[in-house]
């Protein structure tokens, strides 16, 4: 049991040492608030829940963040395990605070872990890009560091996957971060419950050979430390045993057992300024043999993390191998806490080639001509704004362009799965399937092995290349053949609501000037782009629309109405095809295909451009455009002559189930009630269901409804609706 008053001690301590003159009081305050906060709750030990705070807290300071990042420390598991909320917390802290807690508690709810190793760094890099604020990421390695150090509490179940986690995204954050001693710290407690025999061989062997490595150590320090001092260079020279996983590391990659490992020793020798770091390097050199190749001047050329030192390694006269690293204070301070030194020391370490860590360099520049305050402002992380990462269901990583939605994600994993997508789920939640995507998200793809394909909308919505290279790919390729199915109807449908014959196509001469006219080769390639939306349909046909008319105008004319017939012409001089059109005497009458009219339906005129007037049901969807008023002059009202017995064309739909013998009964309804039937065709839908079409004649709409009636008697026959010619 540890107790608050030994934990609060120690965290004043070291704020008041770390940050001296800081605003102690707004400290306090944030302590008392997680203390009521958190007071039911206790630590896996029994311990009182707010030493956890505390304890982060004091490392936090440790590594020098400043007041905000100590507040953040104290208040940072209040908005995930109590009551307490953001709003309150920036009431009472201040924004940057309640923003902090509340980005620690993003990384807490996500799962990071994952067992892939190419998936680690994906894992990393979202980690900072949840982060947004540097001070985030290290507060969340402060608090996992104490949950480490407290790890023998948790179950063995627990201590492994929270270490492994610790191995594949702590560590090797705190590294790149340059932050070498937490590191260290990391690696060597998780590898104690990971390879807990190997940790105990080595620690035995440590122990066992504790004098004599003191001594040789001491040994060493003592013959540097005279030179140095003989010379005049101000010096702090001392040796440690390397870490304990540096030493297991070695052990397993070269295969070598502790009695033959090269170097286990590490000495440092910090002084005042960098010529003397080289002064020392030589009289290290002149002390003892210098071990071929293994100098590297980190001063020069630093780490991407920062990290500068000289290194070499030498042999003293007992035998034994042993590096030797050269630093200035500056550099060792950078060593150990990394990023973090630089609210400390603002000058901080030269900005190198750093590649593989390109941000720390970016956050090194910004930190030029501004001082520290504006330097902690600008700590943003702004490398992977161009990049979002979420998880698969199993949590697998995956790294979309920013704004990408489940259709990304979806072609990400694999262009069938994009293909069979019919809808998304994220965090559980079903959502749109264009609903961008946040870092952490978890997106579930809901796929359907009837699911019609990509829509051509997905090639706007979707943001990566990967998506929208596989969207067009289906649509081209794959589905050629529906494309052309569905490029034709739609070029039909065209056609015939501009009243343009489609045998204008097939003939001859024409054929070949409309084609060249489209540039294509043949009509399937046409029908194809417009089944894929390569090309709209009222394009292609606006684009031969003239020269069908002008090489079919006269025939047109005389023949464009197929209802028309010759007992037409001598009907009363005002009813053309039984249809009285009010105010003009002598016209052109069409049926429109839309709506089919038949006599006894309310009906309407629309005047269309050289084919006279066209007769709609009052309620068809297209008679909607008399609202327009740029066309209203061009819908005139009209009335059925009424005394015509002249047959109309209609056509109706079926929704049927689908079962043998239903067509033939269509069939035979329809002869016994002596109703002529033009056309009749049936097609298959999913679900053991199908529409019929029944092309017919009546005289009027209460025969259709006769029929309609008969039809809807059929077994097997659910529904009926008024259909197109
Ligand atoms: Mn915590």
């Amino acid at each position: 049991m540890e107790s608050f008053a030994e934990h609060y001690g120690a965290m004043y301590q070291t704020v008041n040492r770390c940050l001296p003159g800081v605003d102690m009081e707004r400290i306090d305050r944030a302590v008392e608030y997680a203390r009521q906060k958190h007071k039911d709750q206790k630590r896996k030990d029994g311990s009182p829940y707010i030493i956890h705070p505390l304890a982060v807290a004091e490392i936090v300071a440790e590594m020098g963040l400043d007041v905000e990042a100590i507040l953040g420390a104290l208040l940072h598991d209040c908005i995930e395990d109590t009551d307490a909320s953001f709003d309150e917390i920036s009431k009472l802290f201040g924004s940057t605070t309640a923003e902090l807690v509340e980005g620690v508690t993003k990384l807490t709810r996500a799962n990071f872990s994952s067992s892939e190793e190419q998936q680690m760094e994906n894992l990393r890099k979202m980690f900072m890009a949840m982060s947004k604020d540097i001070r985030v990421v290290l507060i969340k390695i402060a608090d996992r560091l104490h949950n480490m150090r407290t790890m023998q509490y948790q179950t063995p179940a627990k201590q492994i996957s929270k270490c492994r986690e610790t191995m594949d995204i702590y560590a090797p954050l705190a590294h790149r971060l340059g932050m070498q001693k937490i590191k260290w710290e990391l690696e060597d407690i998780a590898l104690q419950y990971l390879d807990p025999g190997a940790y105990e061989r080595i620690m035995n062997y440590l122990s066992a050979h504790k004098e004599q490595d003191e001594a040789f150590m001491h040994t060493i320090q003592e013959k540097v430390t005279n030179r140095l001092s003989d010379m005049g260079i101000h010096n702090t020279t001392y040796g440690r045993i390397k870490h304990v996983y540096s030493i297991y590391r070695k052990m397993t990659t070269q295969d070598k057992t502790m009695d033959e490992l090269y170097d286990i020793y590490a000495f440092r020798v910090i002084v005042d300024s960098i010529p003397n770091c080289y002064n020392v390097l030589g009289h290290i050199h002149d002390l003892f043999n210098l071990v071929p190749g293994r100098f590297k001047d980190y001063i020069s050329t630093p780490k991407p993390n920062m990290y500068q030192s000289l290194h070499t390694t030498v042999i003293g006269n007992q035998g034994i191998p042993f590096e030797v690293q050269i630093r200035t204070w500056d550099m060792h301070e950078t060593a150990e806490y990394g990023i973090a030194a630089h609210w400390k020391y603002k000058q901080g370490g030269g900005a190198g080639n750093e590649k593989d860590f390109e941000w720390v360099r970016r956050l090194l520049e910004s930190q030029q001509d501004t001082d520290a305050e504006d330097y902690v402002v600008s700590l943003k992380i702004d490398m992977f704004d161009d990049e979002v990462f979420v998880f698969t269901p199993k949590g697998k990583i995956v790294s979309l362009p920013a704004g990408s939605t489940p259709i990304d994600f979806a072609y990400m994993i694999h262009s069938g799965v994009g293909n069979a997508l019919v809808g998304a789920k994220v965090n559980n939640r079903i959502c749109n399937i264009d609903t961008p995507l946040e870092n952490g998200d978890i997106v579930e793809i809901i796929t359907s092995k009837s699911a019609k394909g990509p829509s051509r909308d997905w090639l706007n919505i979707c943001k990566s290349n990967q998506a929208r290279t596989k969207i067009k790919q289906w649509f081209k390729k794959e589905k050629r053949e529906e494309n052309i199915l569905h490029g034709k109807a739609s070029f039909e449908a065209e056609m015939k609501r501009l009243q343009l014959s489609m045998s204008a196509l097939s003939d001859g001469e024409l054929e070949a000037q409309l084609l060249k006219k489209l540039a294509f080769d043949n009509w399937d390639d046409m029908y194809a782009a417009i089944g894929y939306g390569g090309l709209t349909a009222a394009k292609a046909v606006g684009r031969i629309r003239d020269d069908i008319n002008r090489a079919t105008r006269l025939p047109a004319d005389k023949n464009s109405s197929p209802l028309k017939t010759a007992e037409d012409t001598r009907a009363n001089r005002h009813a053309v095809n039984g249809v009285i059109v009010e105010d003009i005497e002598s016209c052109m009458i069409k049926f429109s295909r839309c709506c089919t009219p038949v006599p006894g339906d309310a009906i309407v005129g629309f005047i269309t451009k050289g084919f006279g007037v066209s007769i709609h049901r009052a309620d068809c969807p297209n008679t909607l455009r008399r609202d327009d008023p740029r066309q209203a002059a061009r819908w005139v009202r009209v009335r059925w002559a009424g005394q015509d017995e002249q047959p109309f064309e209609t056509t109706l739909e079926l929704d049927c189930i689908t079962r043998d013998g239903l067509l033939l009964d269509v069939a035979t309804a329809m002869t016994t009630a002596r109703i002529r039937v033009r056309e009749l065709s049936g097609k298959d839908l999913p679900g053991g269901r199908s529409i019929f079409t029944v092309r017919f004649e009546v005289k009027n709409v209460a025969e259709l409804e006769a029929v309609r009636n008969r039809l809807l008697n059929i077994r097997d026959v659910t529904g009926s609706r008024r259909g197109q010619n």
